[in-house]
């Protein structure tokens, strides 16, 4: 199938067929693995992956396994046809999106992994923070994931900072199960206002939207904190939790400051640490989160 002038399979064979090919032409398999309704984000993997490999393969797939019963599986966007057309200028060679019976053929709802009897459970950075307000989601993320690198089996992986968790999570993975893909990590994309791209920003009404601008404010007030010398935790997540207030209409779900590569809380920034929150406007729910550095007097 060719859609926008991508060539997209369905099917593990087809994609596998495609991959052989590529390799056999001597060239690095680059993974960006996504839920679609693709943005700047997204292609700034793409990008990256089109930069350092010979061969960019983006999957598009709305996993079931890792949304819960209550959240967004059934209206999460679909919008392949607009996808293709951000991937193809990217440097996408192939696109990888499958429906759900491929990826399981017994059948998946959104709330659980009864269709599979293996699943990949990344202890020890996953119960806290984005695993307390989303049971089983990280175990259904973990596990798709591995299958997509058994599927692709790219060299590389791409994933982004946006959601930091979910990659410290799959690096703790490969290096404990020696998983041969090298994972590479991007930077956060924002609009040029701040908010950080998701694909979830589409559910914002326009007043919404401009009440989530103080996620990323709170998160850039506590980093001149720490620039003018703050080193408490307490303080710096109390800035946080202040700035979020000036809009009510957003819900704090939490607010941490936590050892980047642990995800264990951390009291003092004597090292750099990684401020996170998710929060709720109005119904959607976002997350966020910036490294901050201290600076030696
Ligand atoms: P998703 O489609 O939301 O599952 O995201 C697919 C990949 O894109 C994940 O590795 C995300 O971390 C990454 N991503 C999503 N939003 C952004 C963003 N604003 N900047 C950089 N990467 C992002």
């Amino acid at each position: 199938m060719d859609v926008a002038g991508l060539a997209v399979c369905t099917r593990v064979a087809e994609l596998r067929q495609h991959v052989a090919q590529a390799r056999g032409r001597g060239l690095t398999i680059g993974l960006v693995p996504t839920m679609g309704a693709l943005h700047a984000g997204h292609v700034s993997l793409v990008e990256r992956s089109h930069a350092e490999c010979g061969f960019s393969v983006a999957t598009i797939f709305v996993n079931p396994t890792q949304f819960g019963p209550k959240e967004d599986f059934t209206r999460y966007p679909r919008t392949l046809g607009a996808d293709c057309s951000l991937l193809k200028p990217a440097g996408c060679d192939l696109v990888f999106a499958p429906e759900v019976s491929e990826v399981y053929p017994r059948g998946a709802s959104a709330a659980g992994l009864s269709p599979l009897s293996s699943f990949v459970d990344v202890t020890g950075v996953t119960e806290m923070l984005e695993g307390e307000s989303r049971p089983g989601h990280f175990r259904g993320v973990a596990t798709v994931v591995l299958k997509l690198f058994n599927m692709a089996q790219p060299d590389v992986a791409y994933f982004g900072r946006k959601d930091f968790q979910q990659a410290t999570m799959i690096r703790r993975m490969v290096a404990d199960l020696d998983v041969p893909v090298d994972v590479r990590l991007c930077p956060i994309v924002r609009d040029a206002d701040g908010l950080a791209l998701s694909s979830r920003n589409a559910y914002l009404s326009p007043e919404e939207r401009r009440q989530a601008l103080v996620l990323s404010q709170s998160l850039r007030e506590a980093a001149a904190k720490v620039a003018a010398g703050e080193r408490d935790a307490a303080n710096l997540l109390g800035v946080m939790r202040e700035v979020i207030a000036r809009e009510p209409g957003v819900k704090v779900d939490y607010v941490a400051l936590a050892d980047p590569d642990t995800l264990q809380p951390v009291s003092r920034l004597d090292r750099p640490a990684v401020a996170l929150l998710a929060a709720r406007v109005g119904t959607t729910r976002l997350i966020d989160n910036a490294t901050l550095e201290p600076t030696k007097p």
